[in-house]
């Protein structure tokens, strides 16, 4: 059996998105080969800390705290977490990422905390067919008349309403919902915060064992140590810390090269062909 204590829902998706990724990171634990693009997760982080400081304070952060905390960083119960001063975003995207932050703070100081149960709410589920648990954080819990919501906070640009009704991550804290609360949430929303915009989904009994009957699925794959790279442009080139020993990756900017080698001398031949063209009509 592949030793590993616990799955988690970017276990999972790391799985889906690249086996041999996931194999490096997980199983064979390497170091990371390369740098990626850490400043989304890093700005993420950032309006994580506040939403769960708001929540945890009640509210009763001033705006200039909170302002602070966006730039120079603070201390969360899981340890420091940077400020926006201190992450590296292509100066493109500064400032726009600067005034969404912004932003952020101004809305949580008008957002209620009055039903919110949780924030960053700690799980650890099992389902059957799987030895060791899943387990992960859920950003916000809310209860009112009807029920439970659950709440993820994303970075992301604002996902279709088809992807959030599929989402593995929804039905995996859908699970961890019924087990900590004894029901399921009414209503789960993705918060895109960038953005100010949410999807809102919900889950059924019948969804959750499909969901579940994926995650085995993915981990037999696992236990089969099927780990062949699964080649994604954006993803192999930000994200993937083992870009550098991959050789799909290789193969892929190999050919990449070739097809701008073959287009620049399709266009040269086309210069040549017009130039010469335009002699004869000269001549
Ligand atoms: S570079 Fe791409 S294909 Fe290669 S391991 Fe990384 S994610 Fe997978």
């Amino acid at each position: 059996m592949i030793e590993m204590s616990r799955l988690s829902y970017s276990r999972l998706d790391l799985y889906n998105t690249c086996p041999r990724a996931f194999a490096m990171k997980y199983v064979h634990k390497a170091e990371p080969e390369n740098d990626t693009a850490d400043y989304f997760a890093e700005y993420g982080i950032i309006a994580h800390a506040l939403y769960e400081e708001h929540a945890n304070a009640r509210g009763l952060i001033p705006k200039t705290v909170l302002t602070d905390m966006f730039h120079n960083g603070t201390e969360t119960r899981d340890g420091m977490v940077k400020g926006f001063n201190d992450i590296k975003l292509p100066p493109y995207m500064a400032n726009k990422y600067y005034q969404q932050g912004l932003d952020l703070i101004d809305r949580l100081l008008h957002t209620s905390v009055a039903n919110v149960v949780g924030s960053e709410v700690k799980f650890s589920i099992y389902i059957e067919g799987i030895p060791v648990p899943i387990e992960g954080f859920i950003d916000k819990v809310e209860r009112d008349e009807r029920g439970y919501i659950i709440t993820d906070f994303k970075s992301a640009r604002p996902y279709t309403q088809e992807f959030c009704d599929e989402s593995l991550q929804m039905s995996i804290y859908a699970m961890a919902a019924l087990e900590l609360y004894g029901e399921l949430p009414y209503k789960q929303v993705y918060e895109f915060f960038r953005f100010n915009e949410t999807v809102k989904t919900v889950r059924t009994m019948k969804q959750l064992e499909e969901a579940k009957q994926e995650i085995r699925r993915r981990w037999d794959c696992i236990q089969r140590k099927e780990f062949d790279p699964q080649y994604d442009q954006f993803f192999c080139n930000n994200f993937c810390q083992y870009a550098k020993s991959c050789s799909l990756k290789q193969q892929m900017d190999a050919e990449k090269a070739q097809r701008r080698i073959e287009r620049a001398q399709r266009k040269q031949a086309r210069d040549a062909k017009k130039a010469a063209k335009q002699q004869e009509g000269d001549v």
